[in-house]
């Protein structure tokens, strides 16, 4: 048998994390067998749906990398297939042309609920063949076996049984015409030959009524996976009106596709006691077996240290794209100053997002416009006179180099401690702050290094400036 999956997202807001890793799940399962993974925009609410969110979806799964190979097909393109279908039914006597009034509903509904029971249709127009006089509006209804149960097992959950009671006549087709989520799921799903239908829990009370429509309509049942609950710190379900929970969030933030997907396929699934999975790898391992039934929780922290690990363990040159993204969102002009890849190199092991790297990269591109705080009170300030003299002593030494290396520095940096009385512990923070601002840089010799030669000096001359400005300088 060919594998078929899909993902099929109702386009009613952005892609959030448990649709991403639904979407990864179903890729997963199709590439691990080599089977094919369809797209279906779910757009039947017209009043939910929007074009630009079936976009940005779309554009979200490409920068994911889960890439499709049927699709995306759009429900709303479909409808003449929907009604065919619809039309085959009525014929065959398994779905009905319901009449009852609105009125005559939420009677049902509220004398239904006075003693007890859940709201359901009562089967009135079922057997009944009588037109009513205004007979253009109507619903049409899906004929519900009335007797024994739905069965199925889910690849998670194990066996899950309906009583058949529970399920009323669900409504296919709308009064204004429009076909319903569940029944178009179903020609679907049929129709693209989905073998594995892997979603969300929340649709696990969907899966009896989808069952009986495709047994009624000939179909074969695909085989269902209801992947468990992604719960927030507090421990609640994760929602989609929780904008912070969006995919373009964490591409934003500076979190790399490959790091999210790590995140995410552990996330419910677990090979083991393992933490990091390339694509390659999820593809090779991923089971259906392997996912869990119980709710996960978010943990940022793990997602940042994926994160790190995937900045400092990928190509500098293919981090690069993505960090030079990060740039231009911060406006950073980086016509003058290091290579992207070399600040990936100089930063992976002190930035765990690309937009910290971003921010924190800006002086060696740009001139900074004050010295943090804190280092300029304690360095520029309370400790003038000795920052001074490294400041001095340093310039002399780097203004000296001819041929500007690590090595070169490093031996300049060197030679000025040691005219100090406390050696490097004296000379490193000043000469940190007055190149980068502020009390924080990989190690001084390259940093000076990838800041340049003139640079540099120019910034040691404005630093000395500064402190002769605080009052505490002659010259
Ligand atoms: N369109 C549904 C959703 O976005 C998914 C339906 C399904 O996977 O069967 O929640």
């Amino acid at each position: 048998m060919k594998i078929r999956t899909r993902f099929s997202p109702s386009p009613t807001g952005d892609l959030h994390l448990g649709g991403a890793r639904t979407a990864l799940y179903s890729w997963l399962f199709a590439r691990h067998h080599n089977g094919k993974f369809v797209l279906r925009i779910e757009d039947t609410d017209l009043k939910r749906s929007h074009q630009s969110s079936s976009d940005a979806i779309i554009e979200d799964l490409r920068w994911l990398n889960l890439d499709w190979d049927e699709g995306p097909h759009y429900q709303t393109r479909r409808l003449n297939r929907y009604n065919a279908i619809i039309k085959q039914m009525l014929k065959a006597n398994t779905a009905y042309k319901c009449y009852c009034s609105k009125k005559r509903l939420d009677a049902l509904r509220k004398n239904q609920m006075a003693i007890g029971q859940k709201p359901h249709y009562d089967g009135y127009c079922r057997d009944d063949n009588t037109k009513p006089i205004d007979y253009n509006t109507y619903v049409v209804r899906f004929k519900n076996p009335e007797e024994g149960s739905v069965i199925f097992y889910d690849k998670i959950h194990g066996r899950i049984e309906f009583n058949n009671q529970e399920l009323d006549d669900l409504i296919i087709r709308r009064s204004d015409g429009s076909p319903t989520y569940n029944f178009c799921v179903v020609i679907d799903d049929w129709d693209m030959d989905i073998t594995h239908v892997i979603r969300g829990v929340d649709h696990i009370n969907n899966t009896p009524r989808q069952i009986n429509i495709l047994k009624a309509i000939g179909a074969t049942i695909p085989v269902y996976a209801h992947v468990s609950m992604i719960l927030d710190i507090d421990g609640k379900k994760l929602s989609k009106r929780k904008g912070d929970l969006r995919v373009t969030q964490y591409r934003n933030e500076g979190y790399l596709p490959e790091a999210l997907l790590n995140y995410l396929v552990r996330l419910g699934w677990s090979h083991g006691d393992r933490e990091i999975f390339n694509l390659n790898e999820m593809q090779q391992l991923f089971t259906l077996e392997g996912l869990s039934k119980s709710p996960s929780t978010m943990n940022v922290t793990k997602l940042k240290w994926l994160n790190q690990h995937y900045i400092n363990h990928l190509a500098p040159e293919y981090i690069k794209t993505h960090l030079q993204w990060q740039m231009r969102s911060e406006k950073i002009n980086t016509e003058n100053g290091p290579k992207p890849e070399d600040i990936v190199k100089l930063l992976g092991n002190r930035c765990n997002t690309l937009k910290a790297m971003a921010s924190t990269c800006r002086y060696f591109y740009e001139e900074f416009q004050g010295y943090d705080a804190g280092a300029a009170k304690k360095y520029f300030y309370n400790q003038a006179e000795s920052s001074k003299k490294s400041l001095e002593g340093i310039r002399l030494k780097l203004a000296a180099i001819i041929n500007w290396t690590p090595t070169e520095i490093g031996n300049a940096i060197h030679a000025a401690s040691n005219e100090l009385v406390g050696g490097i512990r004296t000379l490193g923070m000043p000469v940190r702050i007055a190149v980068t601002g502020s009390s924080e840089s990989p190690s001084l010799d390259v940093t000076l290094y990838t800041i340049g030669q003139q640079r540099c000096l120019s910034r040691i001359d404005k630093a000395l400036i500064y402190i002769n400005r605080q009052g505490h300088g002659s010259s």
